[in-house]
């Protein structure tokens, strides 16, 4: 079993930490607000560090799950980051949803240290987190990946290998494009059933085992159908997710034209107040 540290317990960062502790390694947590990290380590043994570094030192694998680019260079960089405590040989895994420009940059920030770096973007939300059951999408090196991926297992229900450095985040992109066209998508059929006057519920049991069928449909029609919005990945995540797309997707040459539009569809969405609501509420605007 490995020594491993793991920074960032948010909703995401909390129950991942967690598995890897049921998995049998040896945990120290980071988190900025520090109450958080005690009642982890109060919750499920280990020990707390009370900066990245601190939490680094000594740890033959890193963890973090922050929020974007920036804030994962503060866990990394800097007398208090994580990369100041870490050895040589070591590796640095980040399930951060950030761009593939950050991962790149450190990437090289690791390698000059002699530590390995492994962008590992999650899917599957607090749902997947709790349950140990993510889609993990890596890019780095392959001798990297290889030797991190069987701690990532704690937490995984699959863990893959992408491509060379931002690869995972590039996947993650491809991911939460996917997603929002398929929201939209279930949106207008629920909201066109309404004005329709049929029944949701009827509708969902006649067309969720043909094509039309998805994870959204199965996971979140009923509780569109119902007006909850209070059921995880919240609007203003989504808007910073396809911020990142957008952006790679000009630096690229891709064309996103309805994620562009869906992008958009959120915005207003904020605008309504329902910046924490979760991303099926995409609904609520075609309902007015
Ligand atoms: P969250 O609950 O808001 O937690 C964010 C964590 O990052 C907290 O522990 C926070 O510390 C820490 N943090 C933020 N800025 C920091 C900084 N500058 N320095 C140190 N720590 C910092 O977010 P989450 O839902 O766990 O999401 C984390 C990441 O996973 C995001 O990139 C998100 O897009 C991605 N993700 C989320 C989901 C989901 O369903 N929630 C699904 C897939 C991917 P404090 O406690 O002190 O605020």
């Amino acid at each position: 079993m490995a020594k491993v540290a793991f920074l960032g317990l948010g909703v995401m960062g909390y129950p991942m930490a967690a598995h890897l502790r049921r998995a049998g390694h040896a945990v120290t947590v980071y988190n900025r607000t520090t109450a958080k990290a005690e009642a982890w380590v109060a919750e499920h043994g280990g020990t707390l560090g009370k900066t990245p570094a601190e939490a680094a030192a000594g740890a033959e694998y890193v963890m973090s799950c922050v929020g974007n680019d920036d804030d994962l260079r503060q866990v990394c960089k800097g007398a208090d980051g994580a990369f100041a405590a870490m050895a040589s040989g070591t590796v640095f895994a980040d399930h951060t949803t950030a761009s593939a420009t950050v991962a790149r940059e450190l990437y090289g920030a690791a390698a000059d240290l002699g530590i390995g770096f492994v962008d590992a973007p999650v899917s599957g939300g607090q749902a997947g987190a709790e349950s140990g059951q993510l889609a993990v999408m890596c890019g780095g090196d392959a001798e990297v990946f290889d030797r991190v991926a069987p701690v990532l297992d704690a937490y995984a229900k699959s863990c893959l290998r992408l491509g060379d450095v931002g690869a995972g985040q590039m996947a993650k992109m491809c991911n939460q494009i996917a997603v929002a066209g398929v929201v939209q998508g279930l949106s207008e059929a629920l909201s066109f059933a309404e004005k329709a006057g049929l029944d949701g519920r009827a509708l969902v049991a006649a067309i969720s085992a043909g094509a039309a069928g998805s994870w959204q449909m199965d996971n979140r029609s009923e509780t569109m159908l119902d007006d909850h919005f209070d059921y995880g990945f919240a609007v203003d995540l989504m808007r910073k997710d396809l911020g990142i797309c957008l952006e790679t997707a000009s630096e690229i040459g891709a064309s996103l034209p309805v994620t562009t539009l869906i992008d958009g569809f959120y915005k207003d969405v904020q605008e309504m107040g329902g910046g924490r609501w979760d991303t099926s509420s995409l609904i609520k605007r075609l309902r007015g």
